[in-house]
């Protein structure tokens, strides 16, 4: 992979990276169409990060199909998909980590202990192959976009990041890979995590600026369905991720994370968007 980026540098190609971890969705192939859009070369990577992982059932759960994700890929005219084995990326001896401090602490970097490490050492090494000059990521994973601009900075890639709107199936609830773990009754009721999001978001809409009558909001609506549970509901700041108590004119996110039965969905919904 390594020499194929630099024989595309050489050949003066714009390259854009999608990582991802396979169990290819809407979602992420809408990450796909901007970077075709957007640039000459277009390289996906389907790699199950096992550092990021720190529920090892969860690991052995993740749904794994190559061939079926690398059909979808040849769809969408990818250059190149680079599905790297695992001790490709971390041979035996391996011992360096990279850590973004402070945006991790909070959040999912507080419900998954060592995630966010897992995922900025595994995003540091496929940039240094791969040399993106820009990488795309879904703003599902709002958290993830914070936390991989501030490695992105701090370690002086060159690489420009680009945030991709959620993608979302048409009951509202936001494509992940983990949806086809839930059931269908399961699947109808998580919609209710959109649903009191939105909530929120109209609340906010019509006036309401009190973190705490936001996230009340989406506790109770949570709280109401049998099957889910949550974990967390906060009023952070976009980019710091630093807790907000009145919402003011910096952009805001109301991020949640709730179990349906046994599967952790995460989603957010930004309140005052710029623009
Ligand atoms: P994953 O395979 O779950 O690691 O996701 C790979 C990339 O796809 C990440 O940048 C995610 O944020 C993005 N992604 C996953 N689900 C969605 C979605 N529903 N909408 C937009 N981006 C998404």
């Amino acid at each position: 992979m390594f020499s194929i980026s630099r024989q595309l540098r050489r050949e003066a190609k714009t390259v854009g990276f999608v990582p991802t971890m396979g169990a290819l969705h809407e979602g992420h192939l809408a990450l796909v169409k901007e970077a075709r859009a957007a640039c000459d070369v277009v390289i996906v990577s389907i790699f199950v990060n096992p550092k990021q992982f720190n529920d090892n059932t969860d690991l052995e759960k993740y749904s794994r199909d190559l061939t079926a994700d690398a059909a979808r890929l040849a769809e969408y005219e990818v250059d190149y998909v680079f599905a790297p084995e695992q001790a490709e990326i971390f041979p035996d001896g391996f011992s360096t980590h990279v850590e973004v401090e402070d945006l991790t602490e909070t959040l999912e970097g507080s419900s998954r202990p060592g995630h966010y490490r897992g995922v900025t050492t595994v995003v540091t090494i496929l940039f240094n192959t791969i040399r993106p000059d820009r990488a795309f990521f879904g703003q599902k994973d709002a958290q993830q976009v914070a936390v991989i601009k501030r490695l992105t900075s701090d370690l002086g890639f060159e690489t420009e990041i680009v945030v991709v709107p959620t993608v979302r199936e048409e009951s509202g609830l936001a494509m992940s890979s983990r949806n086809s773990l839930l059931s269908d009754e399961e699947r109808e009721k998580a919609v209710v995590i959109i649903e009191a999001l939105r909530e929120a978001k109209l609340a906010f809409k019509k006036g309401e600026r009190n973190a705490s009558d936001l996230t009340q909001i989406v506790k109770d609506r949570i709280g109401a369905e049998p099957i889910a549970r949550l974990d967390y509901v906060a009023v952070v700041d976009r980019y710091s991720l630093q807790p907000i108590e009145k919402v003011g004119d910096e952009e805001t996110l109301i991020a949640t994370a709730v179990f349906i039965g046994g599967t952790r969905l995460i989603d957010n919904v930004i309140l005052n968007r710029k623009q």
